[in-house]
Parts: C-alpha cells; sequence; structure tokens
C-alpha cells in the first residue's frame, strides 16, 4: 500500500465541505494563522503498532489527520501517513512526528 493515503470527500455523504478545514481557511484569510499552517487544519491521532512480544527500539506508528464533514458530521481520516517512531516514546510530540511523515513521504498535507 503506498503512503500517504489521501481521502478528500466524506466516505458517507460525499461531500467535500469540512468542519475544520473551513474554520482554518477562515482564519487565514483573516490573517489570524499562517497560511502555510496545514497541520492546523485537522484532528491527528497516532496509533503505534507494537509488538507485546519483542523489545523493540522502534514501531511504525500510523498517523491520522481526520476532519469532520460539513454536511453530515461524520469525522474520517483525510490522510493516513506511516511513520518510524522511537519506542518506547519519549515526551511523544506528535505535530513534529507528523511533520517529520511529511517531510518523508513529500508533501502529505491535505492541500
Ligand atoms: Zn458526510
Amino acid at each position: 500500500m503506498e503512503f500517504p493515503k489521501k481521502f478528500d470527500k466524506c466516505p458517507l455523504c460525499g461531500c467535500k465541505e469540512r468542519v475544520v478545514e473551513s474554520i482554518v481557511e477562515e482564519e487565514k484569510k483573516k490573517g489570524k494563522m499562517n497560511k502555510k499552517a496545514t497541520f492546523g487544519t485537522n484532528i491527528p491521532q497516532a496509533l503505534a503498532l507494537v509488538d507485546p512480544t519483542r523489545t523493540q527500539l522502534s514501531v511504525i506508528a500510523v498517523l491520522t489527520l481526520k476532519d469532520i464533514c460539513g454536511k453530515c458530521g461524520f469525522e474520517y481520516p483525510i490522510c493516513v501517513m506511516k511513520h518510524i517512531m522511537p519506542w518506547p516514546p519519549q515526551g511523544l510530540n506528535l505535530e513534529a512526528a507528523i511533520k517529520a511523515a511529511q517531510q518523508q513521504q513529500g508533501s502529505a498535507g491535505p492541500r
């Protein structure tokens, strides 16, 4: 499977309008957020794939950026990235991990 995996519309209703993204776009227009602030357009989540039978120094983390459908309210992933991270995590900074994954995989942001 190729990463990052992007989903550009709501899987339930097909609407492309997203709540968090539209708020961030408004804030950018007002000049209250930097135009390059792609991270702020999403709700980040991280899932570490840990093998409990082994001592691991690093694990694969699945980083998901989510948003909320502007029509039906369904929360869905808009970008899924794969990232190698140290394990156990020492002060995991989700924002930094997502930025690193985006750099590893080229432009992984939603836009
Ligand atoms: Zn929807």
